[in-house]
Protein backbone atom coordinates (compact mmCIF):
# COMPACT_ATOMS: atom_id res chain seq x y z
CA UNK A 1 0.00 0.00 0.00
CA UNK A 2 1.15 3.03 -1.10
CA UNK A 3 2.57 6.09 1.52
CA UNK A 4 2.76 3.17 4.28
CA UNK A 5 5.36 1.18 5.87
CA UNK A 6 4.05 -1.65 7.34
CA UNK A 7 5.27 -1.96 11.35
CA UNK A 8 3.17 -5.61 12.16
CA UNK A 9 0.76 -7.59 11.83
CA UNK A 10 -1.53 -6.96 14.79
CA UNK A 11 -5.03 -8.86 14.35
CA UNK A 12 -5.74 -12.03 12.49
CA UNK A 13 -9.82 -10.74 11.92
CA UNK A 14 -12.74 -12.26 10.02
CA UNK A 15 -11.91 -10.87 6.52
CA UNK A 16 -8.09 -10.63 6.68
CA UNK A 17 -5.22 -9.37 8.64
CA UNK A 18 -5.24 -5.98 10.69
CA UNK A 19 -1.76 -4.11 10.03
CA UNK A 20 -0.11 -1.31 11.96
CA UNK A 21 1.17 0.94 9.20
CA UNK A 22 3.05 4.43 9.59
CA UNK A 23 2.42 6.85 7.28
CA UNK A 24 5.45 8.06 5.35
CA UNK A 25 3.79 11.39 5.28
CA UNK A 26 3.52 12.20 8.99
CA UNK A 27 5.09 9.22 10.98
CA UNK A 28 1.71 8.78 12.86
CA UNK A 29 0.66 5.14 13.35
CA UNK A 30 -2.39 3.72 11.59
CA UNK A 31 -4.31 0.62 11.44
CA UNK A 32 -4.73 -0.64 7.80
CA UNK A 33 -7.47 -3.10 7.86
CA UNK A 34 -7.10 -5.52 4.45
CA UNK A 35 -10.28 -7.16 3.38
CA UNK A 36 -9.76 -10.93 1.62
CA UNK A 37 -13.33 -12.20 -0.10
CA UNK A 38 -14.00 -13.68 -3.21
CA UNK A 39 -14.05 -10.56 -5.15
CA UNK A 40 -17.11 -8.80 -5.82
CA UNK A 41 -18.77 -8.93 -2.33
CA UNK A 42 -15.72 -8.40 -0.30
CA UNK A 43 -15.05 -5.15 -2.43
CA UNK A 44 -18.69 -4.36 -1.79
CA UNK A 45 -18.37 -5.42 1.63
CA UNK A 46 -14.95 -3.28 2.37
CA UNK A 47 -17.01 -0.30 0.55
CA UNK A 48 -20.16 -0.33 2.83
CA UNK A 49 -17.57 -0.64 6.01
CA UNK A 50 -15.11 2.30 4.60
CA UNK A 51 -18.99 4.43 4.21
CA UNK A 52 -20.33 3.68 6.98
CA UNK A 53 -17.18 4.53 9.13
CA UNK A 54 -16.15 7.78 7.10
CA UNK A 55 -19.97 8.94 8.42
CA UNK A 56 -18.77 9.06 11.93
CA UNK A 57 -16.69 11.51 13.62
CA UNK A 58 -17.17 11.25 17.44
CA UNK A 59 -14.24 11.15 19.94
CA UNK A 60 -15.70 7.67 20.61
CA UNK A 61 -15.60 6.01 17.68
CA UNK A 62 -12.04 4.78 15.76
CA UNK A 63 -11.42 7.38 13.86
CA UNK A 64 -11.45 6.94 9.50
CA UNK A 65 -8.38 7.81 7.71
CA UNK A 66 -9.26 6.71 4.56
CA UNK A 67 -9.91 3.71 2.04
CA UNK A 68 -7.95 2.86 -1.51
CA UNK A 69 -10.09 3.07 -4.26
CA UNK A 70 -10.23 -0.43 -6.17
CA UNK A 71 -8.57 -1.64 -3.04
CA UNK A 72 -9.65 -4.02 -0.34
CA UNK A 73 -8.06 -1.48 2.38
CA UNK A 74 -9.61 0.69 4.84
CA UNK A 75 -6.96 3.11 7.06
CA UNK A 76 -7.86 4.06 10.23
CA UNK A 77 -7.09 5.60 13.87
CA UNK A 78 -4.33 2.88 15.73
CA UNK A 79 -5.67 2.81 19.39
CA UNK A 80 -2.61 1.70 21.40
CA UNK A 81 -4.73 0.32 24.83
CA UNK A 82 -5.57 -2.78 23.17
CA UNK A 83 -9.13 -4.23 23.10
CA UNK A 84 -11.71 -4.22 25.97
CA UNK A 85 -12.02 -8.30 26.19
CA UNK A 86 -8.20 -8.23 26.50
CA UNK A 87 -8.37 -5.97 29.10
CA UNK A 88 -11.00 -8.03 31.22
CA UNK A 89 -8.76 -11.03 30.94
CA UNK A 90 -5.77 -9.20 32.50
CA UNK A 91 -8.23 -8.75 35.54
CA UNK A 92 -7.56 -12.17 35.96
CA UNK A 93 -10.95 -12.84 38.10
CA UNK A 94 -10.64 -9.32 40.16
CA UNK A 95 -13.59 -6.96 39.35
CA UNK A 96 -13.07 -3.57 38.24
CA UNK A 97 -14.32 -0.69 40.18
CA UNK A 98 -17.51 0.47 40.21
CA UNK A 99 -16.11 3.78 39.06
CA UNK A 100 -13.96 2.32 35.51
CA UNK A 101 -17.12 0.56 34.53
CA UNK A 102 -19.30 3.68 34.56
CA UNK A 103 -16.83 6.02 32.91
CA UNK A 104 -15.89 3.40 30.37
CA UNK A 105 -19.54 2.33 29.54
CA UNK A 106 -20.52 5.57 29.18
CA UNK A 107 -18.06 6.34 26.38
CA UNK A 108 -19.82 3.10 24.69
CA UNK A 109 -22.54 4.42 25.27
CA UNK A 110 -21.78 7.60 23.76
CA UNK A 111 -20.24 6.06 20.74
CA UNK A 112 -23.23 3.94 20.09
CA UNK A 113 -25.59 7.27 20.60
CA UNK A 114 -23.51 8.91 17.99
CA UNK A 115 -24.15 6.00 15.76
CA UNK A 116 -28.04 5.23 16.10
CA UNK A 117 -28.33 9.24 15.83
CA UNK A 118 -27.38 8.24 12.28
CA UNK A 119 -29.32 5.45 11.56
CA UNK A 120 -26.83 3.18 11.39
CA UNK A 121 -26.74 -0.02 13.49
CA UNK A 122 -23.34 -1.30 14.39
CA UNK A 123 -24.89 -4.82 14.82
CA UNK A 124 -21.15 -6.77 16.55
CA UNK A 125 -20.75 -4.75 19.82
CA UNK A 126 -18.84 -7.26 21.85
CA UNK A 127 -16.10 -6.34 24.18
CA UNK A 128 -13.77 -7.45 21.22
CA UNK A 129 -14.81 -4.44 19.21
CA UNK A 130 -14.22 -1.97 21.92
CA UNK A 131 -10.63 -0.27 21.41
CA UNK A 132 -8.85 2.07 24.05
CA UNK A 133 -6.29 4.30 23.87
CA UNK A 134 -3.00 4.66 26.66
CA UNK A 135 -4.91 7.93 27.20
CA UNK A 136 -7.93 5.53 28.70
CA UNK A 137 -10.35 6.91 25.65
CA UNK A 138 -12.42 4.01 24.72
CA UNK A 139 -13.47 3.92 20.70
CA UNK A 140 -15.89 1.35 19.41
CA UNK A 141 -14.21 -0.02 16.02
CA UNK A 142 -15.02 -2.73 13.33
CA UNK A 143 -17.82 -1.65 11.13
CA UNK A 144 -18.07 -4.50 8.89
CA UNK A 145 -21.11 -5.38 9.99
CA UNK A 146 -22.69 -2.25 10.70
CA UNK A 147 -25.65 -1.33 7.86
CA UNK A 148 -27.82 1.51 8.03
CA UNK A 149 -31.52 1.05 9.51
CA UNK A 150 -33.47 -0.79 6.65
CA UNK A 151 -31.10 -0.73 4.48
CA UNK A 152 -31.69 -3.56 1.47
CA UNK A 153 -28.22 -5.60 2.40
CA UNK A 154 -29.41 -4.94 6.43
CA UNK A 155 -32.17 -7.33 5.24
CA UNK A 156 -29.79 -9.37 2.98
CA UNK A 157 -27.43 -10.33 5.75
CA UNK A 158 -29.11 -12.49 8.20
CA UNK A 159 -26.44 -13.50 10.01
CA UNK A 160 -24.85 -10.96 12.48
CA UNK A 161 -23.02 -10.90 15.56
CA UNK A 162 -21.07 -13.26 18.16
CA UNK A 163 -23.36 -15.65 19.34
CA UNK A 164 -23.03 -14.82 23.33
CA UNK A 165 -24.25 -10.99 22.43
CA UNK A 166 -26.95 -11.78 19.57
CA UNK A 167 -30.62 -11.08 21.32
CA UNK A 168 -33.48 -12.60 20.96
CA UNK A 169 -35.49 -11.28 18.51
CA UNK A 170 -32.21 -12.72 16.32
CA UNK A 171 -32.58 -16.04 17.40
CA UNK A 172 -36.01 -15.85 16.49
CA UNK A 173 -35.69 -14.43 12.89
CA UNK A 174 -36.88 -11.00 13.99
CA UNK A 175 -35.06 -8.15 11.93
CA UNK A 176 -32.16 -6.51 13.53
CA UNK A 177 -33.00 -2.57 15.29
CA UNK A 178 -31.40 -0.22 17.24
CA UNK A 179 -32.72 -2.12 20.38
CA UNK A 180 -30.85 -5.49 19.71
CA UNK A 181 -27.31 -3.35 19.71
CA UNK A 182 -28.66 -2.28 23.07
CA UNK A 183 -28.82 -5.92 24.24
CA UNK A 184 -25.31 -6.38 23.11
CA UNK A 185 -24.70 -3.60 25.28
CA UNK A 186 -25.74 -4.46 28.12
CA UNK A 187 -23.82 -8.09 27.64
CA UNK A 188 -20.91 -5.83 27.42
CA UNK A 189 -21.66 -4.08 30.78
CA UNK A 190 -22.29 -7.15 32.20
CA UNK A 191 -18.88 -8.67 31.37
CA UNK A 192 -17.19 -5.31 32.85
CA UNK A 193 -19.42 -5.82 36.12
CA UNK A 194 -18.13 -9.72 36.26
CA UNK A 195 -15.36 -10.35 33.99
CA UNK A 196 -18.33 -13.02 32.32
CA UNK A 197 -20.89 -13.54 29.86
CA UNK A 198 -24.04 -13.38 31.10
CA UNK A 199 -25.35 -15.97 28.87
CA UNK A 200 -23.24 -18.68 28.37
CA UNK A 201 -23.92 -22.57 27.99
CA UNK A 202 -22.36 -25.81 27.05
CA UNK A 203 -23.93 -26.32 23.77
CA UNK A 204 -25.88 -24.00 21.09
CA UNK A 205 -29.31 -25.40 21.68
CA UNK A 206 -28.43 -24.29 26.01
CA UNK A 207 -26.96 -20.72 25.15
CA UNK A 208 -29.90 -20.01 22.96
CA UNK A 209 -32.18 -21.24 25.16
CA UNK A 210 -30.91 -19.25 27.81
CA UNK A 211 -30.78 -15.98 25.94
CA UNK A 212 -34.69 -16.11 24.72
CA UNK A 213 -35.34 -16.72 28.33
CA UNK A 214 -33.61 -13.63 29.83
CA UNK A 215 -32.26 -15.44 32.75
CA UNK A 216 -28.89 -14.64 33.86
CA UNK A 217 -26.76 -14.25 37.03
CA UNK A 218 -27.50 -10.70 39.25
CA UNK A 219 -24.16 -9.06 39.33
CA UNK A 220 -22.30 -8.76 42.28
CA UNK A 221 -24.49 -6.96 45.00
CA UNK A 222 -22.34 -4.09 46.05
CA UNK A 223 -23.00 -2.75 42.78
CA UNK A 224 -24.49 0.16 42.51
CA UNK A 225 -29.19 0.05 42.52
CA UNK A 226 -28.57 2.13 39.09
CA UNK A 227 -25.99 -0.94 37.59
CA UNK A 228 -28.34 -3.57 38.27
CA UNK A 229 -31.54 -1.59 37.13
CA UNK A 230 -30.26 -0.92 33.92
CA UNK A 231 -29.32 -4.23 33.26
CA UNK A 232 -32.49 -5.67 33.95
CA UNK A 233 -33.94 -3.08 31.72
CA UNK A 234 -31.28 -3.79 28.84
CA UNK A 235 -31.69 -7.71 28.80
CA UNK A 236 -35.99 -7.30 28.19
CA UNK A 237 -36.84 -9.85 26.04
CA UNK A 238 -39.53 -7.68 24.48
CA UNK A 239 -37.71 -4.73 21.99
CA UNK A 240 -40.22 -2.15 23.20
CA UNK A 241 -39.35 -2.76 27.11
CA UNK A 242 -35.81 -2.32 26.44
CA UNK A 243 -34.42 1.62 26.51
CA UNK A 244 -32.41 3.11 23.80
CA UNK A 245 -29.43 4.48 24.41
CA UNK A 246 -30.70 8.08 24.42
CA UNK A 247 -32.40 6.57 27.28
CA UNK A 248 -29.93 5.09 29.27
CA UNK A 249 -28.11 8.39 28.58
CA UNK A 250 -30.33 10.00 31.28
CA UNK A 251 -29.68 7.63 33.87
CA UNK A 252 -28.17 9.32 36.52
CA UNK A 253 -25.51 7.07 36.93
CA UNK A 254 -24.41 8.09 33.19
CA UNK A 255 -25.50 11.10 33.16
CA UNK A 256 -23.32 13.10 35.71
CA UNK A 257 -20.42 11.86 33.30
CA UNK A 258 -20.99 12.78 29.91
CA UNK A 259 -19.84 16.40 30.24
CA UNK A 260 -16.02 14.90 31.07
CA UNK A 261 -16.29 13.08 27.40
CA UNK A 262 -17.97 15.35 25.10
P1 LIG B 1 -12.73 -8.25 12.27
O1 LIG B 1 -13.97 -8.05 11.47
O2 LIG B 1 -11.77 -9.12 11.58
O3 LIG B 1 -13.01 -8.61 13.70
P2 LIG B 1 -11.55 -5.79 13.36
O4 LIG B 1 -11.78 -4.44 12.77
O5 LIG B 1 -12.20 -6.07 14.68
O6 LIG B 1 -12.00 -6.84 12.25
O7 LIG B 1 -9.99 -6.02 13.48
C1 LIG B 1 -9.39 -7.24 13.89
C2 LIG B 1 -8.38 -7.01 15.02
O8 LIG B 1 -7.41 -6.02 14.65
C3 LIG B 1 -9.01 -6.47 16.29
O9 LIG B 1 -9.53 -7.46 17.12
C4 LIG B 1 -7.83 -5.72 16.93
O10 LIG B 1 -6.98 -6.62 17.60
C5 LIG B 1 -7.12 -5.14 15.73
N1 LIG B 1 -7.61 -3.76 15.42
C6 LIG B 1 -8.57 -3.43 14.52
N2 LIG B 1 -8.76 -2.09 14.46
C7 LIG B 1 -7.93 -1.54 15.37
C8 LIG B 1 -7.63 -0.18 15.78
N3 LIG B 1 -8.26 0.87 15.23
N4 LIG B 1 -6.70 0.01 16.72
C9 LIG B 1 -6.06 -1.05 17.26
N5 LIG B 1 -6.26 -2.33 16.93
C10 LIG B 1 -7.18 -2.60 15.98
MG1 LIG C 1 -13.64 -7.45 15.27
Amino acid sequence: MEGYTLLKVIGEGSFGKALLVQSINNKQQYVMKEIRLPKSSGMRMCKEEAILLAKMKHPNIVAFKGAAEGHLYIVMEYCDGGDLMEKIKLQKGTLFSEDVILNWFVQICLGVRHIHDQRVLHRDIKSKNIFLTKNGILKLGDFGSARLLNSSTAFACTYVGTPYYVSPEIWENRPYNNKSDVWALGCVLYELCTLKHPFQASSWKNLILKICRGSYTPIPSHFCYELHYVIKQMFKRNTKDRPSVNTLLTRRCFAKLINKYS
